[in-house]
């Protein structure tokens, strides 16, 4: 069974020896004699910033010399539980290796419907799917017209903020890290207007010009700078629905964001929000997403390394804008 295996704990960015691969012999393919896990083949694994925060000392961090736990898709090779049978599909956590044994059933989910690619349940369909419906329907509070911005907006969760939005019929600019992905967000994703960030000296003069009345919505992936140019944008009664800060977490000292008196001018409403808040509207996002992806009305940038050995790669890549759409790794094929 090939593990990645979590070196140490990590201070500042992530380097790919903090983890290193391990083979760990043959294992029984049968859940332990009384236990009412599963015994699951891994097929895809996620690679998400917030694994970041599990790599420093916390209660929830890491185990050092145990693998990566992250979320995955998986297929059941044996069952110990009444719910799960051998042969069926699922996503939720599990381990950064060939084959693990599942224990915590209570957030995995059965994949039921496969008429989609199954790498789409660590991403559109996974975590980050329900994280971009839950921050921008329940958070944001989103009406046709408004004028919406979005940072990292070429990810996993971004990309679909912004398509919710343009179906909406809101204005939609994003935000991200490269040419390449600039064209993406235009061209592909169908986004308004986007630009580089790296290229902008001066973010609050850059979103000016393409909010010249101002931001209703801003969905906030990246933190720091950003947030402090936003707030000098917000419209009366804008939304900020907080998903992560991602420019902040391999900082020892976060960054100082100065202009939250902004927030009283103008009555912003900002509210933190994590996915796991929104996981019981999962069969409704289902039902509003799976129409959308069949009739080519959305679409979803995905960025596929291959191989267990490359998800160390992978997974520090996206603390440097390496991935291209929603990084995940291909463990196995089914
Ligand atoms: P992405 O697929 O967007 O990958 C991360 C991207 O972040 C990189 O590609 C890079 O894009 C950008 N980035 C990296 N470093 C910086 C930096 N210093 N400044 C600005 N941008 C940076 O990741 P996700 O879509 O999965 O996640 C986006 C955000 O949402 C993260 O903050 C994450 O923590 C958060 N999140 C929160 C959840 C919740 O439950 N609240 C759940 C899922 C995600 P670029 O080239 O554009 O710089």
């Amino acid at each position: 069974n090939k593990q990645v295996i979590f070196k140490d704990y990590v201070s500042g960015f992530p380097k790919e020896s903090d983890m290193y691969l391990k083979t760990n012999g043959t294992i029984k393919l049968k859940v332990p004699e009384g236990s009412n896990g599963l015994l699951v083949k891994n097929l895809y694994l996620s690679c998400d910033p917030y694994m970041r925060s599990r790599m420093k000392k916390s209660t929830d961090s890491l185990v050092p010399g145990s693998p990566i736990v992250g979320f995955g898709v998986a297929k059941v090779v044996d069952s110990g539980n009444p719910k799960f049978k051998k042969g069926d599909l699922v996503w939720g956590r599990t381990g950064w290796e060939e084959y693990s044994l599942i224990t915590d059933l209570q957030s995995l989910f059965k994949i039921e419907h496969t008429d989609v690619p199954l790498s789409y349940y660590t991403g559109i369909l996974g975590m980050p799917g329900i994280t971009a419906y839950g921050g921008f329907y329940e958070v944001c509070s989103p009406k046709k017209g408004e004028y919406v911005f979005i940072s990292a907006a070429s990810g996993a969760v971004g990309q679909l903020v912004g398509q919710f939005a343009k179906l909406l019929g809101c204005y939609v600019v994003g935000s991200a890290g490269s040419k390449e992905k600039v064209d993406l967000l235009k061209n592909k994703l169908k986004f308004d207007e986007a630009f580089n960030y790296k290229e902008e000296s001066d973010l609050d003069a850059a979103l000016k010009r393409y909010f010249p009345d101002g931001i209703d919505i801003y969905f906030e992936n990246v933190g720091g700078k950003m947030l402090d140019a936003v707030l000098l944008n917000m419209r009366t009664h804008g939304r900020i629905a907080v998903c992560g800060m991602i420019s902040q977490y391999n900082l020892e000292k976060p960054e100082g964001v100065y202009n939250l008196t902004h927030m009283i001018y103008k009555r912003v409403h900002m509210k933190a929000f994590v996915a796991f808040d929104y996981y019981h509207l999962y069969p409704k996002f289902l039902d509003l997403v799976l129409p959308h992806i069949a009739e080519g009305n959305i679409v979803y940038l995905e960025d596929i390394a291959e191989g267990l050995e490359s998800g160390p790669a992978a997974l520090v890549g996206l603390f440097s804008g390496l991935n291209v759409g929603k990084q995940v790794v291909l463990v196995a094929q089914e």
